[in-house]
């Protein structure tokens, strides 16, 4: 259950408590914040409301912790994080129940969501042992005019205080794809869970916590992103800002003054299938990308651009398996589960409804019970309709119909995102002609859409984001290269 055992000290008299200082506390606030489960649509849980001054407290902890945390030996930061994992990962029941209520995970995808955290940051300590154990020296006759008197000896040290920033929809995989970089380069961080999924996060945090990692070094702030969160983004404590989720984002680095940042933001992933593509494997990979966790994932497909001559098949055999998915409550392991909340559920309505006005053919008959929303694969989608390009995050999937690979890069290229795309087909040649050309961060060959495995570089174009993430790349930029350059003697200087 969650917040019992070992968890117990997190909540006290029902509200979870916020996490700074190496301790549970309760805000001065007196203020909690409601989260509202998706399939009951009735208050689960409640998290602290911390104030400014908590924030500014625990960035300044985190300052004082952080010196002396980067001056840990590497291998000891790596022991710590090993050991975090395999609490993590022990804990996986009660953080998956905790994904269950809070987000409408399926249970089974709640536990992988945490199995895949704990490996995600035993990974992070390996690789950063390697990475972070590695510099450059340099000679400065390499480049012209120079002699050999210079020696530069470059390595790598941390930025300071990291705030991380996750989104609902993988609150603890994405909170320890920025926690676990941050802390083996030497980093403090700051954690602002995203309400929805503050819960499951928190007791994450406590994994950490039972580690025995020093005091400050970590901190989780509770509270809503629209009341505490520019207060943190702007806060001149912090260093860097790696934040995943929608458009706040844009808002973020435009507030965010001279530190590094790490954003990823959404995307309107298109799946090009040409004629020649094994249209059962296709058909197979739009339902998994275009469904899984009800659409709720920035690389589910969200745009079909489908060949005009094989159209009609890869619709028939999509549809026969739409059909088959189950619809239902979280806890039964259902395929499609409420979306996360009531206004997401009206979002995603709105952009049916305007496509019905605009004349798509509806696969299946629409349906909504609360934030539930059966599955539905709409057909001869045009460009004039929202749901071309708007990202729904629920279970609703347009097919555009396309008569040239041309008309298929022009409508991927013609989004304002650049996450992730698509190509069905079993020409090589041409997989990787088209893959070249369109305009995304990476490009799956006769594949659904994926963000891992987690060491894998993952990167948004345009406004899909800013920076590469994945194991190595997050833990690159969460350090600055540092250089000392020994100055020798003119090269006629006499040893003698
Ligand atoms: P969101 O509404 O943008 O929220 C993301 C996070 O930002 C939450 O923790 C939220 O806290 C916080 N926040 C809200 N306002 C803030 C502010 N003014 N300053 C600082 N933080 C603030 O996104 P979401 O609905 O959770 O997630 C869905 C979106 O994430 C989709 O667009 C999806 O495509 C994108 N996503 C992208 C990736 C990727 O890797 N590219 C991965 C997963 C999801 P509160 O919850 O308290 O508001």
């Amino acid at each position: 259950m969650a917040g019992a055992g070992i968890f117990s000290e997190i909540i006290e008299e029902e509200v979870y408590k916020y996490y700074a200082e190496g301790e549970w506390r309760k805000s001065s606030s007196g203020k909690s914040v409601p989260i509202i489960n998706p399939t009951t649509r009735k208050p689960e849980y409640k998290v602290q409301a911390c104030t400014q001054e908590e924030v500014n407290k625990v960035i300044e902890g985190a300052k004082a912790a952080q010196k002396a945390w980067a001056r840990t030996p590497l291998w000891k930061r790596a022991e710590l994080l090993h050991r975090a994992a395999a609490i993590l990962k022990d804990n996986k029941g009660p953080i998956g129940e905790c994904l269950v209520k809070e987000i409408a995970k399926p249970a089974k995808d709640a536990v992988t969501e945490v199995v895949r955290s704990g490996d995600l940051i035993s990974y992070t300590a390996e690789e950063g042992v390697r990475i972070l154990g590695e510099g450059k020296f340099l000679v400065s006759d390499s480049f012209p005019g120079n002699e050999r008197t210079k020696y530069c000896l470059t390595s790598k040290i941390p930025l300071g205080v990291v705030l991380a920033i996750p989104p609902f929809n993988y609150p603890v995989n994405l909170a320890v794809s920025k926690i676990a970089p941050a802390l083996i380069a030497g980093n403090a961080f700051v954690l602002k869970p995203p309400t929805q999924g503050a819960v499951a996060a928190l007791h994450m945090v406590h994994c950490f916590h039972l580690t025995g990692f020093p005091k400050g070094l970590m901190s989780c702030i509770t509270g809503k992103g629209s009341e505490i969160g520019d207060f943190l983004t702007m806060h001149p404590g912090i260093n860097c800002i790696s934040f995943t989720g929608g458009d706040t984002a844009i808002a973020i680095s435009k507030k965010a003054g001279m530190i590094p940042l790490q954003m990823e933001l959404g995307g309107k992933y298109a799946c090009i299938i040409l004629e020649d593509a094994d249209l059962d494997l296709a058909a197979s990979n739009v339902v998994k990308g275009g469904f899984s966790y009800s659409g709720q994932r920035c690389t589910a497909v969200k745009v079909v651009l489908v060949m005009e001559t094989v159209a009609d098949a890869v619709v028939d055999k999509v549809k026969a398996k739409v059909e088959k998915l189950t619809v239902g409550p979280p806890e039964e392991d259902c395929d499609i589960t409420p979306v996360v909340t009531e206004s997401s559920a009206n979002f995603i309505e709105s952009l049916v409804m305007d496509a019905k006005e605009k004349g798509a053919t509806f696969c299946q008959e629409y349906r909504r019970e609360g934030n539930l929303i059966w599955p539905l694969l709409l057909d001869h989608v045009r460009p004039d309709m929202r749901i071309a390009w708007e990202e729904p995050f629920g279970p609703v999937l347009p097919v555009i119909r396309i008569s040239s690979v041309e008309e298929g890069i022009h409508h991927c290229n013609a989004s304002n995102f650049g996450l992730q795309g698509s190509i069905f087909t079993r020409d090589i040649n041409k997989a990787i002609m088209i893959s070249d050309a369109m305009e995304t961060g990476t490009v799956q060959i006769n594949s659904a859409p994926a963000r891992g495995p987690d060491h894998f570089p993952f990167q948004g174009l345009k406004e899909s984001g800013i920076g590469s993430q994945g194991i190595t790349n997050s833990i690159n930029m969460m350090i600055k290269v540092k250089s000392t350059v020994i100055n020798l003697p003119s090269p006629s200087y006499s040893l003698g």
